[in-house]
């Protein structure tokens, strides 16, 4: 048999058959369940044209859908950055940075970090869910007790359940509830931890952090701020902290993934911080290191953010022409929801606006609580005011209440 005939001939013999067992059948049940509450998601391939167009189904769409807010992820510089990274040191890290993956540009995107964040120590994690997953739990155990803000992201919730240590939420930016548990809860830990997006990644408003840093300090709480959507549009691109300087961060998480346009993550924090994450993170030590493209796109996305401060500005102020054209209250950041309430609804608004050649993604619980579906628009350097003024638009009549 030649080698075709013999690929061919297993693939014949690998025709998936349905398959009809107590798994595949619990499966189908809930998938069942699911779209009936029109909670069922679907991937949809998306081809990505440049940091602001998209091709899906064939449609050439608009997008305000990407966390590309300064369409770093087609930038030439970057992706020449990236493909030359992989041509000088391999398409992967070969295995965990502490066996032999720590190839030369990981500590280089780790000190100009630092030095960017102005902290004393970097590192770099495969994602920003498992930098989360990974570090909470090297600095938080059982008999301690992390304070979490109810819309954090999900990756702050898996580390605190995975470190054992007490979860105590509190509601969204509420502090006056945040400083009563500190008061209730903390005489009874051993030490705790506030955790807490920058720029909350749904809903696109900001913590305090000037007033949870206080409150921290008051109560000897470390603060954790993952600030995956303040990095490179927030505080001329040094983030959500740098809009308050009285604020002190112990942990400041952020990613590659959104502003920086590629993939990883990164926590700052002080020297033996860094170390001990170095040494103890699970996610860290068990995991294989960032890919070099990665870091070297990271590296050249972050040069182009610290040389074009003006640039970091431009989304905000997308967003709030946005905002400004619809009265809603102004954006705090580049993400504006349009809450609808019911999935439904939100889905029927997302296919009115994709009829108009926009690019709005529905987000549905259990993303966002419950009657809280919407239609969740992210704004990017690159896209034209006048494109923002037809999106509003058409978002207009979507709002009215039925
Ligand atoms: C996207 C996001 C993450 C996860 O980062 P990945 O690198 O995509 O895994 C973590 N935290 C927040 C707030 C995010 O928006």
């Amino acid at each position: 048999m030649s080698k075709d005939a013999a690929f061919n001939a297993g693939a014949a013999s690998c025709i998936p058959r349905p398959v009809i067992n107590s798994l595949s059948t619990f499966a189908a049940a809930k998938l069942q369940d699911l779209e009936t509450a029109h909670l069922r998601r679907r991937l949809t391939p998306t081809h990505r044209l440049d940091g602001l167009w998209v091709e899906r189904e064939g449609r050439r769409l608009l997008s305000f859908s990407c966390n590309d807010y300064l369409n770093l992820s087609h930038h030439p510089v970057v992706i020449e950055a990236a493909a030359s990274a992989a041509r000088a040191y391999g398409a992967g890290a070969g295995a965990s940075r502490l066996v032999t993956g720590d190839h030369p540009l990981l500590s280089t995107l780790e000190a100009r970090l630092a030095a960017f964040k102005g902290t004393e120590a970097a590192c770099v994690f495969g994602s920003g869910y498992l930098a989360n997953a990974g570090l909470i739990p090297t600095l938080i155990g059982p008999g301690d007790g992390v304070f979490v803000d109810e819309l954090a992201h999900a990756c702050i919730w898996a580390g605190a359940q995975l470190s054992g240590a007490r979860i105590i939420p509190f509601a969204h930016n509420d502090l006056t509830q945040l400083a009563d548990r500190l008061r209730a809860e903390r005489p009874v830990l051993r030490h705790a931890m506030i955790a807490t997006d920058g720029v909350f990644s749904m809903d696109g408003d900001i913590a305090p952090l000037d007033r949870i840093s206080a409150l921290a300090q008051a109560h000897e709480a470390w603060l954790l701020v993952d600030d995956a959507h303040g990095l490179g549009v927030l505080g001329q691109g040094k983030g959500t902290a740098a809009l308050f300087p009285q604020a002190q961060v112990d942990l400041a998480m952020g990613t590659f993934s959104k502003a920086i346009g590629g993939y990883g993550a990164y926590v700052c924090a002080s020297g033996p911080v860094i170390d001990l994450l170095r040494t103890r993170a699970r996610t860290f030590v068990y995991s294989t290191g960032l890919p070099p493209a990665s870091a070297g796109a990271a590296l050249a996305a972050l040069e182009i953010i610290a040389s074009q401060p003006d640039l970091a500005a431009r989304p905000l102020a997308k967003a709030r022409r946005f905002t400004s054209a619809l009265g809603l209250a102004e954006a705090q950041s580049p993400i504006v929801p349009v809450v609808l309430g019911d999935a439904a609804r939100t889905l029927g608004a997302m296919r009115a606006l994709e009829a108009q050649g926009f690019l709005a993604v529905a987000i549905r619980p259990p993303t966002v609580p419950l009657g809280t579906a919407r239609l969740r628009l992210a704004f990017t350097a690159g896209h034209d005011d006048a494109d923002i003024d037809r999106l509003a638009t058409a978002v207009a009549p979507l709002m009215e209440t039925e």
